[in-house]
């Protein structure tokens, strides 16, 4: 069969759960990739590169995007607005490509609803909540302030985790790699309603 439609693979999980260092170890290995590139009205961060990790704009630019309908979707997350454009997601998708989302579980209740037949979802978790608040306080880019907002959304978040397909608790880093490499690739081959009623068309045509 071919997919040529394209897959989602949302992954969420808190700040601190290891998301993009997992990611940034699989990347090689799961075939033609779109990671998407949020949008954001939070500060930039120390290292972070406009266009590159987010594109940082001021809420005034937020509310217009949302106005006009630009979003796949968005959702306020740690006092700041955060949102997935459609436009690239769309020709990531074209092209065949797996797009990845690193989204919240507000942004993956979205995802699910408009676009759940080509998504796969995935919970990464940090072992304990005070591994996290060790990892938080070690990265040090964020007040202490801010660290305690992102605890408490942690605990909220984790009562979602029914709504995902799979949950990974980075406790190992390799095994949570190697099993997130397995999803991303099963996530390519997921069947979407649509795409199987052609596939068994096809095979009747033979
Ligand atoms: P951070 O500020 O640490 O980069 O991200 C904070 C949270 O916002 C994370 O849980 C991240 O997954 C989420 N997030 C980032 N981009 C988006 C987005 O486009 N949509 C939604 N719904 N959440 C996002």
């Amino acid at each position: 069969m071919n997919h040529k439609t394209g897959a989602i693979l949302v992954l969420s999980g808190p700040s601190g759960a290891g998301k993009s260092s997992l990611l940034n170890e699989i990347i090689d290995d799961i075939g033609e990739c779109y990671f998407s590139i949020s949008t954001t009205t939070r500060p930039i961060r120390e290292g972070e590169i406009d266009g590159i990790h987010y594109h940082f704009v001021d809420e005034e630019e937020f509310t217009k995007d949302i106005e006009e309908e630009l979003f796949l979707e968005y959702a306020f997350v740690h006092g700041n607005y955060y949102g997935t454009s459609i436009k690239p997601v769309k020709e990531a998708l074209k092209k065949g490509k797996l797009v990845i989302f690193d989204i919240d579980v507000q942004g993956n209740a979205t995802i699910i609803n408009r676009l759940g037949d080509i998504t796969t979802s995935v919970f990464i978790s940090p072992p304990t909540l005070s591994e996290l608040k060790k990892r938080l306080e070690a990265r040090s880019t964020d007040s202490q302030d801010v660290i305690e907002r992102r605890i408490d959304m942690a605990k909220r978040e984790i009562q979602r985790i029914s709504e995902y397909d799979f949950l990974i608790v980075n406790d190992n880093f390799k095994e949570a790699a190697d099993t997130l490499r397995v999803i991303a690739n099963a996530a390519r081959v997921k069947i979407p309603g649509n795409e199987i009623n052609d596939f068994v068309r096809e095979w009747e045509d033979i």
